[in-house]
């Protein structure tokens, strides 16, 4: 299997793709940790992987705050005993559900903060407490979930700017973990889903005209699905990509090659 002998974190794994991600990768043999604010949705995923033939561990994270991410890898590290794969996949949208987009001008202070400690700090403070983890089980695999909107500016789709502000810090931090870190076989790389179907996208899918635009402006003419983020993902936790970090895997339907 292609992720014999792992042991991965995923953050947000409660549902949408991190669940996903959780579900694949114990099938390919990884023993999976979910870390989620989410207890009861968290704790039916992980007993849904360990019903079918899976180890997974449910572990409450909230990934804004260092404590809470030091409990998780604590409580992680004691039931399998070792870390070398983090998938930072937390992360909230930059629209309040039941919003349309709004203009910078009009955004409130406490939306951007709300926005960049989720999906930015969010990997900064996970990647801190893993990295001491991963360099004693000897190397390992970060892939931060950033976005194509970390690469590009989609206007009406992602709020106020906080949103694509938050990805493009995730977009580099990637990069500057990936150089830090190589000497020490950590590897790390980022992901960027174009639109996808997961309760995020819920609301706004509802909405037939904001769909009907996406697929639209999606070239392969299908909103994706968490699977088709999944399978890049599990390439990167894998050692078929050992010779890859520091880069960027785009999975957008061909949105960002417009
Ligand atoms: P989702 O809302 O279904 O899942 C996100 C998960 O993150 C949830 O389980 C949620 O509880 C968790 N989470 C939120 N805040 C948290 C916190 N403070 N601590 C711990 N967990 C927290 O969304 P999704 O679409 O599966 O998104 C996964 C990732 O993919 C996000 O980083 C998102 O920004 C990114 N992304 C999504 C899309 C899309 O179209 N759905 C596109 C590009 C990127």
């Amino acid at each position: 299997m292609r992720l014999d002998g792992k042991v991965a974190l995923i953050s947000g794994g409660a549902r949408g793709m991190g669940a996903e991600e959780a579900r694949l990768f114990a099938q390919e043999g990884a023993k999976v940790v979910i870390g989620d604010v989410l207890d009861e949705e968290g704790s039916k995923t992980e007993a849904e992987i360990n019903e079918t033939g899976g180890e997974a561990l449910f572990v409450t994270l909230d990934v804004t705050q260092e404590e809470s991410w030091r409990g998780a890898v604590e409580a992680a590290v004691a039931r399998f005993g070792t870390r070398n794969v983090l998938v930072n996949n937390a992360g909230i949208g930059g629209v309040r559900s039941g919003e349309g987009p709004i203009l910078l001008e009009d955004a409130p202070v406490e939306d951007w903060d709300r926005v960049m400690d989720v999906n930015a700090k969010g990997v900064f403070l996970g990647t801190k407490h893993v990295i001491p983890a991963m360099r004693a089980a000897g190397g390992g695999s970060i892939i931060n979930i950033s976005s194509m909107a970390g690469i590009v500016a989609l206007p009406g789709s992602s709020g106020s700017g906080a949103y694509n502000a938050s990805k493009g810090a995730v977009r580099l931090l990637t990069k500057f973990t990936a150089i830090q870190y190589a000497s020490e076989g950590i590897r790390c790389n980022s992901v960027h889903p174009g639109w996808i179907d997961t309760p995020m996208t819920e609301s706004a899918m509802a909405d037939p005209e904001r769909r009907a635009q996406w697929m639209e402006y999606t070239p392969l003419g299908r909103i994706g699905v968490p699977r088709d983020i999944a399978n890049g993902v599990l390439f990167l936790a894998s050692d078929e990509s050992s010779y890859m970090t520091g880069s960027e895997l785009v999975i957008d339907g061909g949105v960002t090659a417009h």
